[in-house]
């Protein structure tokens, strides 16, 4: 059997934009009974633009946090970041050079900026070191914030809109017309994943979820039963997928996440994952 499933895998990831690392991956996506997928440039295209920046301390100017913020968000690979850098080049604003650059997993970047010590974090920072949410940070359901901190103090926020992918909803009508229940877990914030999650109609989802507890998630969902395909994009990620029954790197993901994953999903389109759970009955159907 295994030469006919490479055959097939291979036919499957030629026609779709998928690499299928261990074929008994392909063997089992029809087995798939729940799929937990991550947001940002997956189920939403991840192409932040700044929709608002606001000051909570009324010395720095929106323009000032958003130069601040370019100097770690040049170093940066996060859609976020991307979004940001974009801003500051419309704006023509110089980017300063950072020192000390650091990723906080999961939940931002810091470094020194003139002496200054700026992280750019998300709500669950802020909620970690005990600082209140500012009023009005989420005015809007549809926007991402992030937290501005100038020597660990709230200085202001970047609020950020990405839009849906139009082809997420055709893939989750497959996945419902199959019995998948699907699940969405990010980093991002509650108002944002519930907007997201309600307009596609998910079966439920999981926000400002940390790394670490992706795997938690996973293991719930197993222990209820559930056979698990997983969605990531990050070196964090890597547990996580490696836990699924099914582990699914997502788009130019970071390697570690493509060595643990089973199969890479080159264009992070949901829908390629849509027909490869069809293409997998099919052709099992078929076989017995
Ligand atoms: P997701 O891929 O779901 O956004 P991540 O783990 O990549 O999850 O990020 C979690 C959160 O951490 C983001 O929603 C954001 O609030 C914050 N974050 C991560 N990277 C950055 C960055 N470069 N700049 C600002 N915030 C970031
Ligand atoms: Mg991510």
């Amino acid at each position: 059997a295994i030469p006919l499933v490479v055959a097939i895998s291979t036919a499957v990831s030629a026609q779709n934009g998928l690499l299928i690392r261990n074929r008994t991956a392909f063997e089992e996506s029809r087995k798939i009974s729940a799929l937990v997928f991550d947001k940002t440039g997956t189920l939403t295209k991840g192409d932040f633009g700044v929709t608002r920046v606001e000051a909570v301390d009324q010395q720095f100017e929106p323009d000032e946090l958003l130069r601040l913020s370019s100097a770690l968000e040049q170093s940066s690979e996060h859609p976020i970041a991307v979004g940001i850098i974009k801003k500051v080049k419309e704006k023509d604003i110089a980017v300063p050079k950072p020192e000390n650059f650091n990723a906080i997993t999961g939940k931002g970047v810091e470094a020194k900026v003139e002496g200054k010590d700026v992280k750019v974090v998300s709500p669950g920072y802020l909620k970690d070191e005990h600082i209140s949410i500012p009023d009005g940070a989420y005015s809007s359901a549809a926007e991402t914030v992030v937290f501005v901190l100038v020597d660990n103090k709230l200085a202001g926020y970047i609020a950020l809109a990405d839009e849906i992918r139009p082809e997420s909803a055709e893939a989750i009508k497959v996945f419902k017309n199959n019995n998948i229940k699907v699940m969405m877990a990010t980093g991002d914030n509650e108002t944002v994943a519930k907007a997201v999650s309600e307009e596609l109609g998910l079966d439920g989802y999981y926000s400002e979820v940390l790394p670490h507890q992706k795997v938690e998630i996973v293991k719930e969902l197993q222990s209820k039963g559930e056979f698990v395909a997983m969605t990531g994009d990050g070196v964090n990620d890597a547990p996580a997928l490696a836990q699924a029954n099914v582990g699914i790197a997502v788009g130019s993901g970071t390697d570690v996440a493509a060595e643990t994953a089973d199969i890479i999903l080159v264009n992070s389109n949901p829908q390629d994952i849509a027909n490869l759970i069809l293409f997998g009955k099919a052709t099992y159907n078929k076989m017995i």
